[in-house]
């Protein structure tokens, strides 16, 4: 399934806008297995996912990133579209977990219950695969939502903290060479 793409384009607006847009990502409230006790994790004080900016919200009208964690069952799988549906446009989806990339461990000729994959319902921007997968794993794929949404890593002013990261290795290189 694809995304819907806006007939006019307000290039600069848009770009002005991809910043705070990337960094206030609003999260849909719901979970399907397992792995939503993994997203809870990483929204709560340990992971912390709002040091990135993400946002709960408990209604897909006010949600632009809906974050399937967990299994899809065929009886489930309408409720998901319609969730999908009432959010406003534009918006992003991750697919949270093997059970929502391919069907997981439910993937096999006899079973009738599970959809293989979220993808087969809603346009899925970023899958971040496990069984489940960390918190970390999560929030590595917020981040590249986030890449998405500005275009590239290096807009991503939420990505200071790798680049930060990356110049104190450069410092502990530079000081070695001097060594
Ligand atoms: S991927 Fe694993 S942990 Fe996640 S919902 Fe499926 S079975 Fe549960």
């Amino acid at each position: 399934m694809r995304s819907v793409e806006p007939v006019v384009h307000l290039t600069v607006l848009e770009d002005i806008l991809r910043i705070p847009r990337a960094s206030s990502l609003m999260v849909l409230t719901f979970g399907l297995a397992c792995c939503a006790i993994e997203m809870m994790a990483a929204g709560a004080a340990k992971f912390d996912w709002g040091r990135f900016g993400v946002i709960p919200r408990s209604t897909p009208r006010q949600s632009d990133l809906m974050i399937i964690a967990g299994t899809i069952s065929r009886k489930m799988a309408p409720t998901v579209v319609t969730l999908w549906e009432q959010m406003a446009a534009p918006k992003w989806v991750i697919a949270m977990g093997n059970c929502a990339i391919s069907g997981g461990p439910f993937a096999h000729e006899s079973q009738y219950a599970i959809l293989n994959g979220a993808d087969e319902i809603v346009p899925v921007d970023v899958y971040v695969p496990g069984c489940p997968p960390r918190p970390e794993g999560l929030i590595q794929g917020i981040l590249a939502v986030q890449d998405k949404i500005t275009g590239g890593q290096k807009n991503n002013v939420l990505r200071r903290f790798d680049r930060r990261r990356g110049d104190k290795r450069d410092f502990v290189k530079r000081i070695k060479r001097i060594d």
